[in-house]
């Protein structure tokens, strides 16, 4: 057995980002940006006003409330239609542009409308620059708004649009082809004959992926079958920047598909067995001229989902060309027995975490153990790493790699 340690490293060191390619706006969301962005266009581009009122000289204002003539109105996105001279105010909305002349705004809600001789009573002192945004207050040309490297996230796309921008520099979002192999397996629906189980890990793993930023594509299901397994995988180092193959990595008669593995893969391909509990079969290789990656892992749905977590999402992370490549991992609490043998193993539990009123993340209660037992640990919202040993004890604390903390109700 190796640590889980060497066998990620096996597969991220012949790995690297894909290239890039400009991308619509709407299209770069998790994408990671391949060039730097710097600012062209001052944010805002001209004085404006944060508040609906009165756009006014404050030198007017400085002895207390004060009389002053409307002589206009002006809406966002109009022109003013003159500058405002001493002992005048014009009506203001909110984004509309300031006045040449003026140099502050009164709230409405501090004014009081003359309309019969089209004057306005200011009611209070106003400094100058009150309520008058500035050109380049949110951003300066020549400043630096996304760094090579660095997430896309919604409001960066926001900042890009204020800037004009309508496409940007990122990786390429990974095409991930997922192929289930076993002659057990049934499709999607319909009567399941004697014998035969319904195919969970496809549907589970193309939603993860897509889930994770990356782009699924369904290469469907092989029979335990040398021929078709070895037709489908390579329609998929085709076609696609990864593929994993659930099944057949184990040590069972029709375990086709580490030998398909090592011999599309030409050498390069290793199959391991992990001293983790669940996902202990695993093999990787790179296949084809693209030498795309291709992950082979147990059939048995948790450890799927296990070995997808520690392998295959930090591996796409990186194909993709995010520098984080792990979930985030916390030190929790355990507020339940958490009992194990020793077997030389690191032992993934899925369990249910929380923040509790101490602020720290604590874990309420662990997945029934049993690699078939999807139900049991698909709606736990972490994975807590029980060392080898004879298990842990309430108040104990553990090593918890968080998958969707916001999905916990
Ligand atoms: P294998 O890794 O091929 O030996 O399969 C291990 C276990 O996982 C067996 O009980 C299989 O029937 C089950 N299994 C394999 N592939 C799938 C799948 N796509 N969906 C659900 N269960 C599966
Ligand atoms: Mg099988």
């Amino acid at each position: 057995m190796i640590e889980v340690d060497e066998a990620r490293g096996f597969v991220l060191e012949r790995l690297t980002a894909l290239e890039s390619v400009r991308v619509t706006l709407a299209e770069a969301l998790g994408c990671v940006a391949s060039e730097p962005i710097v600012a062209t266009e001052p944010v805002p581009g001209f004085r404006n006003s944060s508040m609906d009122g009165y756009a006014v000289r404050s030198a007017d204002t400085a002895d207390g409330p004060v009389r002053l003539r409307v002589v206009g109105i002006v809406l966002a996105g109009d022109v003013p239609e003159r500058r405002l001279e001493a002992g005048e105010a014009m009506r203001i909305m909110t984004g509309a542009p300031i006045p040449e002349g003026a140099d502050a705004v009164c709230m409405i809600e501090e004014t009081t409308d003359e309309p019969a001789d089209h004057s306005v009573l200011i009611s209070r002192v106003l400094e100058e620059g009150q309520f008058v945004r500035f050109p380049g207050d949110d951003i300066a040309v020549g400043q630096p708004l996304i760094a090579s490297g660095s997430v896309v996230t919604g409001a960066q796309i926001g900042v890009l649009a204020s800037q004009g921008l309508s496409s940007i520099s990122v990786h390429r979002r990974p095409r991930v082809g997922v192929l289930s192999t076993g002659d057990e397996l049934c499709g999607n629906g319909g009567i399941l004959a004697e014998g035969k189980i319904r195919d969970s890990n496809r549907p589970m793993l193309l939603a993860l992926l897509h889930e994770s930023g990356f782009t699924p594509i369904d290469l469907e299901i092989a029979s335990d079958d040398i021929e078709e397994i070895t037709a489908r995988l390579s329609r998929g180092v085709s076609e696609c920047d990864a593929v994993i193959a659930t099944g057949g990595v184990s040590v069972g008669d029709v375990d086709f598909v580490k030998s398909v593995l090592a011999d599309i893969c030409e050498g390069t391909a290793r199959w391991m067995q992990v001293a983790m509990r669940p996902g202990k079969p695993f093999a990787f290789g790179t296949a084809g001229q693209g030498s795309t990656p291709v992950f082979g892992l147990p059939g048995n749905p948790v450890s799927t989902r296990v070995s997808f977590e520690m392998f295959v999402r930090p591996a796409l992370r990186r194909l993709a060309g995010h520098r984080v490549l792990e979930r985030t991992t916390i030190n929790m609490v355990l507020d339940c027995p958490m009992p194990r043998k020793p077997d030389g193993k690191l032992h993934l539990v899925h369990v249910d975490s929380r923040m509790h009123a101490d602020g720290r993340m604590h874990i309420e209660s662990a997945s029934r153990h049993g690699s078939h037992l999807l139900n049991a640990v698909a709606k736990a919202n972490a994975l807590a790493m029980i060392p080898d040993g004879n298990g842990l004890v309430p108040g104990d604390i553990v090593r918890t790699l968080l998958l969707n903390y916001e999905v916990n109700d």
